[in-house]
């Protein structure tokens, strides 16, 4: 056999050489050609360098002929290039012209080669384009050649990237689109409100070209079989943490992952890269590039959470092979965050990074890290499908987190759109910025409190800066949801002292632990569910698991000393459960005097109206209860019967719809006759429109994020609320047509602004 493990490493060194050279791009591709050609033993190799459209150009050979560089081009999908692009799989034939996907090019003069070989040129992004090498006698390549080939292929893959699509120096601020490079637009949701603009910054690790290849390959193995080691210790000790709490799912993931990871394949796949001349680190990434490309075509979703978890592990072993390098570094102050998954804790560890954006490829598992972008005012977007595999490190992006959009290197057209919308923007924030001091008091004097929703002690610095007159919800299970285990009591009681040092005297509301539906914490035994929204949550997990809850409402009464203490239950159904929590929380007040000598100088009580049944009891609740406040995310997906984590349904309704609005108001109606205070803490009350709603129903109160004040603010002290009132009231009667609109249309004829709602 001609081809030799040996003549590979040179090979590796060789390109390694040219890698470092100077010299212009045409000959230093011309070299690398003539040397991959070399060192497989064959008479033709060339590169096919993918473009815009998915057609693929030669731009370099050795042995077709030179006149067809930069000219052949095989149209998305033609020919056996075309073939190899697509399936991102090698493809080795012994004769070519034989083969029915076959497409002749008689400019290249290829008509005395037989023998095929072509393997996908593999990055980040996906196929970038297609290395072939062909032979005149026909002949079959056998499978370390076909591997030595694509390792070949993932190192002229930086090679082409650096030469080609990314031509050093880069410019200061150059975002062109670069041919073959992923270009366009990605939709997701929208995270955290804002427009942001930098460049790309992985979170999964990254291998730089510099460190691709092996110096000392007896220390590379030794390296891999340590990571190795690393990689199993590290699943085996997340399985023993607190094992008899993780839950089903985790477990079952975890035991997958410790079968992949003991797996001999893929051990001695990525021995084999090394061998071949790369370092222990990329040949794990070439094993990663390789999985990532299987999951762009993989539609059977085994195979895609297979190959998922391959992913996964291949990040994981990069960490542990990188350690503390292996991080993500934020120079500057131009970083857009890209990641696949994101746990909140993770995403707190960037929380002093100054990230200009977030986006996150899953948007389930990354709802939590959404709470914690909202938290740190970050623009963000999630559930973007192909995330990770369209950007590249060092990507110039826009993130339109107001109407949930990714611009990948944007042209100058978008971007100059971008910053016009940043200018709007800003002058509408000054707008907003100058009522700041000014109370949300309507036309004709109605007073409603605009308070501020949080969960971290990071959201309170929006407290001052949008000019809150409380926290209408502080969601306290943030710090169970951020944290690895259980927060001790002693924690829990100095997170809410904060809270109320922050707020200094301005009311703040405590809702007590909402775990359960998506809130589910690693460090608790949660069973798994058919339909979590509707299951064993919130005050009903908390009701069952009496120790956590005393432990909580114990560390409230603490934190509140003699001061007042506000507190709502979350997602009551009918009275006695809220009549149980509070007697918990009475006792926890007697227990707390009885040791303390010190018990809340004023107590109220609240309930969250969060399933529809509750509004009907309301009158029974009369006298025992202080406030309501209406969490409209549950109580619309349950009144409407619309999932609030499926994209497909969660947007489908309006809560300004004349059957919700009715609703609301029989509820409120019997509120005011138990005289029981109105408030409302859900997602919806953040748009002007539905706010006004609100405040017309009576509702005085509305917590919101703190982006939504200022809007909110503005809408409330431009209009007469009692006329609006009635305006509403009518239309309510005799609805006709869309109802949203006959609202839009109502408060435009008050003179508010709806342009954004
Ligand atoms: C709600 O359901 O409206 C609410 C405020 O609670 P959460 O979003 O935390 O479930
Ligand atoms: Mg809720």
């Amino acid at each position: 056999m001609p081809y030799n493990m040996t003549a590979t490493r040179v090979l590796m060194n060789n390109l390694r050489q040219v890698m470092a050279e100077d010299g212009d791009t045409r000959s230093r591709l011309d070299h690398v050609v003539r040397l991959i050609a070399g060192a497989m033993v064959a008479d033709v190799c060339s590169v096919y360098l993918r473009e815009a459209d998915g057609a693929h150009l030669l731009i370099a050979t050795e042995g077709l002929k030179p006149e067809a560089v930069n000219k052949t081009r095989m149209s998305p999908g033609e020919g056996l290039v075309g073939y190899v692009a697509r399936t991102a799989e090698p493809i080795a034939i012994e004769d070519a012209p034989r083969h029915p996907a076959f497409s002749y090019r008689p400019e290249t003069g290829e008509d005395p080669f037989h023998a095929f070989l072509g393997v996908p040129i593999l990055r980040t992004g996906g196929v970038t384009g297609v290395l072939v090498v062909q032979n005149r006698t026909e002949r079959s390549y056998r499978e370390e050649e076909i591997d030595t080939l694509q390792t070949i292929a993932m190192v002229l893959a930086e090679i082409v990237h650096t030469l080609v699509l990314a031509p050093a120096p880069q410019q200061g601020n150059d975002r062109r689109s670069r041919s073959g490079s992923a270009a366009g637009n990605l939709k997701g949701r929208v995270f955290c409100e804002g427009l942001g603009y930098g460049l790309a910054v992985l979170h999964d690790p990254v291998v730089p070209p510099a460190k691709f290849f092996a110096t000392d390959q007896a220390a590379e193995v030794q390296r891999l079989s340590e990571g190795l080691i690393g990689l199993r210790e590290s699943i085996d000790r997340m399985m023993l943490i607190d094992g008899a709490a993780l839950g089903g799912d985790p477990r079952d993931v975890m035991e997958a992952y410790r079968l992949l990871a003991d797996d001999p394949s893929w051990a001695e796949k990525l021995l084999e890269g090394i061998r071949s001349g790369l370092s222990a680190e990329a040949s794990v990434d070439r094993a990663r590039r390789e999985h990532r490309a299987k999951l762009q075509n993989a539609r059977d979703p085994y195979l895609r959470e297979r190959l998922h978890d391959l992913e996964d592990l291949d990040n994981r072993l990069l960490r542990v092979l990188g350690g503390a390098e292996g991080k993500p570094k934020i120079t500057g102050d131009q970083a857009i965050l890209v990641a696949r998954r994101l746990g909140p804790a993770e995403l707190l560890e960037y929380a002093h990074a100054g990230l200009k954006g977030i986006l996150m490829e899953e948007a389930a598992a990354s709802s939590h890290a959404a709470i914690v972008a909202r938290a740190l005012g970050i623009p963000a977007i999630g559930g973007i499908d192909g995330l990770t595999t369209r950007i590249e490190q060092g990507d110039y992006i826009i993130v339109d987190a107001e109407d949930g959009t990714v611009h990948i290197r944007p042209d100058d057209v978008v971007y100059d759109a971008y910053m016009a919308r940043v200018g709007l923007r800003s002058e509408r924030q000054a707008r907003y910025a100058a009522l700041k001091g000014l109370p949300a008091k309507t036309l004709d004097g109605t007073h409603v409190s605009l308070m501020l929703n949080a969960g971290l002690d990071l959201d309170l610095d929006m407290l001052d800066q949008a000019g809150a007159d409380g926290v209408g919800l502080f969601r306290t299970e943030f710090q169970f949801l951020v944290s690895e285990s259980l927060p001790p009591l002693e924690d829990q009681i100095a997170l809410y002292k904060r809270v109320l040092d922050r707020a200094a005297g301005r009311p703040v509301i405590f809702r007590t632990l909402d775990l359960g539906g998506d809130k589910v914490l690693p460090a608790l035994s949660q069973l798994r569910e058919e339909n979590p929204a509707l299951g064993w949550r919130s005050i009903r997990f908390a009701l069952d698991h009496k120790g956590l809850f005393r432990r909580q409402l114990r560390a409230l009464v603490r934190a509140a000393g003699d001061g007042p203490l506000t507190v709502m239950f979350p997602m009551v159904t009918v009275p006695h459960e809220y009549r149980a929590a509070k007697a918990l929380l009475l006792e926890e007040i007697q227990w707390t005097l009885r040791h303390t000598g010190k018990k809340p100088s004023k107590l109220e009580v609240g309930v969250m109206l969060e399933t529809p049944a509750l509004g009907f009891s309301m009158q029974d609740l009369a006298g025992e209860v202080d406030f309501l406040s209406v969490g409209t995310n549950d109580l619309l997906q349950f009144f409407f019967a619309a999932d609030r984590m499926t994209p497909s349904v969660s947007e489908r309704y309006d809560l300004v719809d004349p059957a919700s609005l009715r609703y609301l108001k029989m509820v409120a109606d019997i509120c005011k006759a138990g005289n029981i205070r109105l408030s409302v803490c859900g997602e919806a009350t953040a748009s002007p429109p539905v706010a006004l709603c609100f405040a017309a129903l009576g509702f005085t109160s509305l917590s919101m994020a703190g982006s939504a004040i200022g809007p909110v603010k503005q809408a409330l002290r431009g209009v007469d609320l009692g006329a609006f009132r009635a305006g509403l009231f009518e239309r309510m009667d005799k609805p006709n047509g869309s109802f949203r609109n006959q609202v839009l249309a109502l408060a435009a004829e008050h003179g508010i602004d709806t342009a954004d709602s």
